[in-house]
């Protein structure tokens, strides 16, 4: 079986604007299981290593300032090809672009265009993993072993 696990971060923007129980909740309307939650407010250092590979871009001071602006919901998802699944479901990085029916898409509709000049982050509301490497990256920092739970759910007997 193609079975993944994934980190989302619901983000400050989308933690302050109260949709992180309509995130959770088309997450779990696809079958993805919830195998690790918790909030958690990070600092500059976190941010640094999260985002390692985007330190050096112009963006990174804005980003790094809306990262650390509240608190995010950090969560592992496990499912069938749960890192591309995922993504789909989030949408294009910009929420301008991003298709309806995605969560950056239906939740949000800011640009670049109105980010760059300022130096501000694009709010996005969500991350989530951009390939299966960068997963496994991102569950260790993000988890413990003892923050991972292995349960079965219905749609194990039903969707699998
Ligand atoms: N970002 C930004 N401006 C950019 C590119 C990225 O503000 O030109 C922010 C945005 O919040 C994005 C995050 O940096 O979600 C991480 O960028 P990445 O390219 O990894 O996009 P993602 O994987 O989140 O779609
Ligand atoms: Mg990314």
């Amino acid at each position: 079986m193609m079975l993944e696990r994934t980190l989302v971060l619901i983000k400050p923007d989308g933690v302050q604007r109260g949709l992180s129980g309509r995130v959770i909740q088309r997450f779990e309307d696809v079958g993805l299981k919830i195998v690790g939650m918790k909030m958690k407010w990070i600092d500059a250092s976190f941010s640094k290593t999260h985002y390692a590979a985007l330190v050096s871009k112009p963006f990174y001071p804005g980003l790094e300032k809306m990262i650390t602006e509240g608190p995010v919901i950090a969560m592992v998802l496990e499912g069938l090809h749960a890192v591309e699944l995922v993504r789909k479901m989030v949408g294009a990085t910009e929420p301008k672009s991003a298709a309806p029916g995605t969560i950056r898409g239906d939740f949000a509709h800011h640009s670049y265009a109105a980010t760059d000049k300022e130096g501000r982050s694009i709010k996005n509301i969500i991350h989530a993993s951009g390939t299966l490497e960068e997963s496994k990256v991102e569950v260790a920092l993000w988890f413990g072993p003892s923050e991972l739970f292995t349960y079965k759910t219905v749609h194990e007997m039903h969707v699998f």
